[in-house]
């Protein structure tokens, strides 16, 4: 890494020597490759620190990171923003309590979008007591205003969300926390395209099962945004 910019405050060069960090786990992981995806964070006085538009993010330096308004002006010299940083606009204006949000293309979780599989279905447990599903929004175009205007709605009620045949948005209160829904998502859709191929399809939990897991939230201390609770994000298509 190259030292430190003077201008930066300690908060600034903590976050983008932390985007860096974390483009390099998403890209250790294979949820981001070539100039996939993009990852920002909100810094306390509202200004937006982003990957620049076109790089690989695994192998970025703090220098090269954008900072933004809080409008999401765009800076009139240095690194340009991401083309899809609308959907990390739509995410903050919709939900002040989130400070860093990943876009990232996890190879299973887009394939079950791509296949129509529905990954709100209750069947791992750790999943249905914590987020409860992933909700997937629908198809949008990237590179157009339409992509961030269909996740405004499901953002609201969830931390984790798939695009269509595109990628998975998930958001956090730090980067750290962004990254541990990503990483979860994939591991969940992971599972659930091994056992959808080795059984050729997918058994929801009776719905008393799923009660119960529900039930045992509050007993836990569990109190994270619950898409079964809620009915956040309805599948947008059938199986
Ligand atoms: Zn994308």
């Amino acid at each position: 890494m190259q030292p430190s910019d003077p201008s930066w405050s300690d908060e600034e060069a903590r976050l983008r020597t932390a985007i860096c960090k974390i483009g390099e786990l998403c890209y250790s992981r294979g949820t981001v490759v070539a100039a996939d995806g993009n990852i920002s964070a909100r810094m306390r006085d509202g200004s937006i620190l982003v990957t620049p538009t076109g790089s690989m993010k695994g192998f970025l330096n703090p220098h090269q990171i954008a900072k933004l308004g809080a409008d999401g002006t765009p800076p009139p010299v240095g690194p340009k923003p991401s083309s899809e940083i609308g959907i990390h606009m739509v995410a903050y204006e919709e939900r002040p309590d989130v400070r860093a949000i990943l876009h990232a293309h996890p190879p299973h979780a887009v394939a079950m979008t791509i296949a129509g599989i529905d990954l709100q279905m209750p069947v791992i447990p750790e999943v249905i007591v914590t987020i409860g599903g992933i909700p997937t929004a629908p198809f949008g175009t990237p590179g157009t205003p339409e992509l961030p205007e269909t996740i405004r709605e499901i953002i609201r009620c969830s931390d984790t969300v798939m695009m269509k045949n595109h990628g998975s948005v998930t958001l956090g209160t730090n980067l750290m926390e962004a990254f541990k829904k990503l990483d979860m998502l994939e591991h969940t859709a992971r599972i659930l395209w091994l056992a959808h191929t080795a059984k050729g399809g997918l058994d929801p939990l009776p719905p008393e099962d799923v009660q119960k897991l529900l039930a045992t939230r509050a007993a836990l201390g569990i109190t994270q945004r619950n898409t079964l609770e809620t009915g956040c994000g309805l599948p947008q298509d059938g199986n």
